[in-house]
């Protein structure tokens, strides 16, 4: 007999594909959790079957939760109510925020038990800088809208992260070669699944590849950030320094110009005191 939970809204990760993924704690607290919220009541029963359980449902999904929202919030006070999506992490590309946002309003014990989630899964898998991403999860699916949003972000120094389904990736990849440029990129596929791969180069070899080929299966597609900036030309270094100090000491304009450019702050600084005469 699972131990009862304190009431509340335990926000619960489950696989993405390979059910061995589900975490332990996750399986305890949706054996003990008065009330599964679920987006597909058919993909939870066969994941609580999965762990030799079954526990009551209730569909919490895009078109219902407004409707359904105020009863959970409700429910909570005196009920473990665990929020799961189909597959992941709830809240990410799916259900979810505005649960917990309603939860905490009416002060709600809230918890998450972390898990899976296909974004960082690729991320991973991709071999492109992690240091900084950014997910903009589903793009438009519409051209002159997709293409807007990938102007929004083409200047942005990180990766970036999408998810994608298999008949929009060519006309997506034809997209991000118009708006970001050459970059690498990498395509991951099924993750945790039988099929899982994971094709990686620059974007103009995946749009020949996936051209007249739409791949089967789940997709995360992961931009690399744009190449490192030309550095600046000596002139042009020496002429933001000489600008710098019409205003600004030595010090000061060797920081700035140093921050501007990437120079080496000492040299600037060495130079700055040669064009005062010091
Ligand atoms: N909440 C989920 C998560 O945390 O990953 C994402 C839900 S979103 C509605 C579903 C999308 O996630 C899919 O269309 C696909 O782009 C991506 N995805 C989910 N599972 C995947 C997998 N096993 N391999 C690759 N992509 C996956």
């Amino acid at each position: 007999m699972a131990e009862p939970l304190e009431p509340g809204l335990y926000i619960v990760a489950t696989p993405i594909g390979n059910l061995g993924d589900l975490t332990p704690r996750a399986a305890a607290i949706l054996s003990a959790a008065d009330l599964i919220a679920v987006e597909d009541s058919r993909v939870t029963a066969k994941l609580l079957h999965h762990i030799g359980i079954k526990r009551p449902m209730l569909p919490y999904h895009d078109h219902n939760a407004d409707k359904v929202r105020p009863g959970l919030i409700e429910r909570m006070a005196h009920e473990a109510i665990a929020l799961v999506s189909d597959a992941g992490t709830p809240l990410i590309s799916d259900p979810g925020y505005k649960l917990v946002r309603d939860a905490r309003a009416a002060g709600r014990k809230i918890v998450t038990i972390p898990g899976p989630s296909a974004v960082i899964a690729a991320l991973t898998l991709s071999g492109l800088p992690t240091d900084r991403f950014l997910f903009a999860g589903f793009l438009p699916a519409k051209t002159k809208a997709r293409r807007e949003a990938l102007a929004d972000l083409a200047s942005l120094r990180a990766t970036l992260a999408f998810y994608e389904t298999g008949p929009r990736l060519a006309a997506m990849l034809g997209d991000l070669l118009a708006e970001l440029g050459d970059r690498e990129a990498a395509i991951a596929r099924e993750i945790t699944k039988a099929y899982e791969e994971c094709v990686t180069g620059p974007i103009s070899d995946l749009v020949a590849r996936y051209a007249d080929a739409p791949p089967k299966g789940e997709i995360v597609v992961i931009v690399g950030p744009p190449g490192a900036a030309e550095p600046a030309s000596a002139d042009a270094v020496d002429d933001a320094l000489k600008e710098a100090l019409a205003t600004a000491s030595p010090a000061k304009a060797a920081g700035l110009v140093a921050r501007a450019t990437g120079a080496d702050r000492k040299a600037l600084y060495a130079r700055a005191l040669e064009l005062q005469g010091k």
